[in-house]
């Protein structure tokens, strides 16, 4: 049998619209969250990434920002950015895009970043909240993944989990959230031996490898939940054969555009799965929308308003 599809777009709109009621709630209370968003130099996809951000922000209500250094700014000079940032009020969040230009110091400018407007969850400050199950900011992608299983219904307490990456930015605080609800959790990564036996034991199955398809039928038990995360995007014709033959419909889109986005699952694990995120359209919306929620959630810590729904762990 086919596996059901969780549709991320569907529940990262419906995150968007409570983020959106609640952006309206604090805006009769006199608080407006804001997001400044930073964005070195001219890299196209981080363009294309902080042109969502920005959009979304301004579709749910927050006052956003958005500061372009050039490719030559110092690190010297971002630090001093971040400086002004963390000053201001009505910033709540800040957001530096990544990849940084390679001579600045990125892991200095991201440990610049006030912890309580980290709204990435990347500073170690949030990493160590989140180990030790206190109110912080999570990371998005990671936080995207738990909303996708919860608003699905897929039970996570007592299940085993098998998430293939280490990353600090996906696959360790995606480890550590499974870990927080009780999951049983294994983390893979380059040096596991016997990866595809080690996955056929989860019941929940998570990706964020960067590896277009490698995740076959045989890493899948059967009716276990699939979390896709990679996004990669092929050009090759023999790789698209290998995922999409037969596909007519992705065909035509990759001949009309010459390429086409993959995750890191082969589609053919739609068959064994019970239930499986696509790609596109699949965890990749909830990421713009958990920014939107942790915004909000930094304003609300920030000033010490607890919200019971944002400002768990
Ligand atoms: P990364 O390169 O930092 O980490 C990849 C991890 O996969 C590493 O821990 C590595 O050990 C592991 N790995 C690599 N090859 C492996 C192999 N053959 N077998 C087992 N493990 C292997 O990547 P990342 O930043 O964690 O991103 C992972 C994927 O998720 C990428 O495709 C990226 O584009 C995607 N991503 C998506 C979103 C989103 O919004 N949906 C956000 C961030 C990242």
């Amino acid at each position: 049998m086919a596996a059901r599809i969780l549709d991320g777009t569907k529940i990262a709109a419906d995150i968007r619209a409570e983020v959106s009621a609640h952006v309206k709630e604090l805006g009769s209370a006199g608080i407006r969250p804001g997001l400044a968003v930073v964005l070195v130099g001219h890299n196209p996809a981080s363009e294309v990434y902080v042109r969502g951000k920005v959009k979304s922000s301004a579709e749910v209500g927050l006052y956003s920002e958005q500061h372009t250094p050039a490719e030559t700014a110092t690190t010297e000079e971002l630090l001093a950015l971040i400086a002004d940032l963390n000053r201001r009020d009505e910033v709540d969040g800040i957001l530096v895009q990544l990849p940084l230009p390679a001579h600045v110091d990125a892991k200095k400018v991201l440990l610049a970043v006030d912890p309580a407007k980290d709204v990435d969850g990347f500073h170690p400050m949030n990493v160590g909240y989140l180990s030790t199950q206190r109110p912080g900011l999570v990371p998005c992608t990671p936080a995207g993944v738990m909303e996708i299983l919860k608003r699905s219904g897929i039970a996570v307490a007592g299940q085993d989990a098998v998430v293939i990456g280490r990353s600090d930015i996906v696959g360790k605080p995606v480890a550590m959230l499974l870990l927080n609800e009780n999951s049983t959790v294994t983390v893979c990564h380059s040096k596991t031996r016997d990866l595809p036996e080690v996955c056929r034991r989860a019941e929940i199955l998570v990706a964020a490898i960067g590896r277009a398809g490698m995740v076959t039928r045989d890493f899948v038990k059967p009716g276990a939940t699939v979390i896709d995360v990679g996004i990669n995007r092929i050009a090759d014709r023999a790789e698209f054969d290998r995922l999409f033959a037969g596909n007519k419909k992705r065909e035509e889109a990759f001949l009309a555009k010459g390429s086409t986005l993959v995750g890191d699952v082969h589609p053919e694990v739609a068959e064994v799965a019970g239930a499986i995120t696509p790609v596109p359209g699949g965890v990749g919306p909830l990421t713009i929308a958990m920014l939107m929620a942790n915004t909000v959630k930094a304003a609300m810590l920030r000033r010490g308003v607890g919200h019971p729904k944002l400002t768990r762990a």
